[in-house]
């Protein structure tokens, strides 16, 4: 199987250009203080669409031949990657369709209508929503966009790697959101390849941790998909899968899993000491280093993934002033 390369990353960079944001990378003074490290947030909450899923998505649609750009794209998304392979095809003029199972809430079904997709509701289950689109790209011809375990995908998603180390190349560690692998597959591959003794890190939520589960078990497997504040973490890695298995096996030093009230603690920091709104699984990164999970020999770059969380449940987090010791499970702040 051939995986994507730094080559890759460095070619999707190029075509990125001026169509994604190059996302801020401010230092945090109050995660320096509580680690010892000089601690770097990147950004890509403030990427277009709120979440880094527009680089890969976007470098997806632009590699298309021109016949399949023609007939569109679609995949059976719930979430960021669906919002992101939406603007990508509207910002190029593509048709874009977009499977949900009729369990997918209405707010989350208007976002990717708002973005101009064509949105299907099938079935009960995101299986069912991918038999439509595997239904419809043999019907339709539309091409295929995968959220995690695409060449194209993950090439996109390295280009985070190279924005970092282009303007940190003395980052000693990267702290990288992991759940079906595109983001930190593609960027520890890229990361090694310029700068072979930096760590990488990956972190999941405890809730259901498809890709922690499969690196112990040394291969692909299923997990129980759990409610958890991370909600963007959640869902399987494919038991069919190509290309994230082997990329994180191969790129990331450890992987770090939390608890829900780490997670809150983490998207509580970002407000509070960042000024910054971020979802749960943009917020990982931050609560590892915040409860001191994340060891490193020198400055420490924290991928802050996105920012796409219902702001009731976020106003409710960030002013809670009950301590963790009552968040026993996600009850209370899931509702
Ligand atoms: C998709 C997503 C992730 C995880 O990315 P993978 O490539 O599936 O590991 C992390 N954070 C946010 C905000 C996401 O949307």
């Amino acid at each position: 199987m051939h995986h994507p390369a730094l080559i890759d990353v460095i070619a999707a960079c190029a075509r990125l250009r001026g169509h994604v944001v190059r996302t801020p990378l401010p230092p945090s003074p109050t995660l320096h203080k509580s680690c010892g490290h000089e601690v770097l947030l990147k950004l890509e909450s403030r990427q277009t669409t709120g979440s880094f899923k527009l680089r890969g998505a976007t470098n997806a649609v632009l590699m298309l031949d021109p016949g399949a750009a023609t007939r569109g794209v679609i995949a059976a998304s719930t979430g960021n990657h669906a919002r992101a392979l939406a603007y990508a095809a509207r910002a190029q003029g593509l048709r874009c369709v977009v499977c949900m199972s009729e369990l997918v809430p209405a707010n989350k079904v208007d976002a990717v209508r708002a973005l101009g997709a064509d949105v299907r509701i099938v079935g009960q289950s995101q299986d069912d929503a991918q038999h439509e689109v595997d239904r419809l790209v043999v019907q339709d011809g539309l091409s295929p966009v995968p959220p995690f375990d695409d060449a194209r995908v993950i090439a996109g998603q390295g280009t985070i790697a190279v924005e970092i180390l282009e303007a940190r190349p003395d980052t000693a560690t990267l702290v990288v959101p992991l759940s079906g692998g595109g983001l930190a597959g593609g960027i520890a591959m890229a990361a090694k390849a310029l700068q072979p003794s930096i760590r990488v890190v990956g972190v999941s939520m405890t809730r259901g941790a498809a890709m922690h589960a499969s690196l112990a078990a040394g291969g692909p497997v299923e997990v129980r998909e759990l409610p958890t504040l991370a909600d963007s973490l959640g869902g399987g890695i494919g038991l069919a899968n190509r290309h994230t298995f082997e990329l994180v096996r191969a790129g990331l030093d450890e992987v770090v899993l939390l608890s829900e009230a780490e997670i809150a603690d983490g998207i509580r920091h970002a407000y509070l000491h960042e000024q910054e709104i971020v979802e749960g699984a943009g917020a990982v990164g931050i609560a590892a280093v915040l409860a001191g999970r994340v060891r490193s020999a020198g400055p420490i770059a924290i991928v802050v993934s996105g920012r796409n969380i219902d702001m009731t449940r976020h106003l409710r987090i960030v002013t809670d002033e009950t301590s963790r010791d009552e968040y026993p499970g996600a009850d209370g702040i899931l509702s």
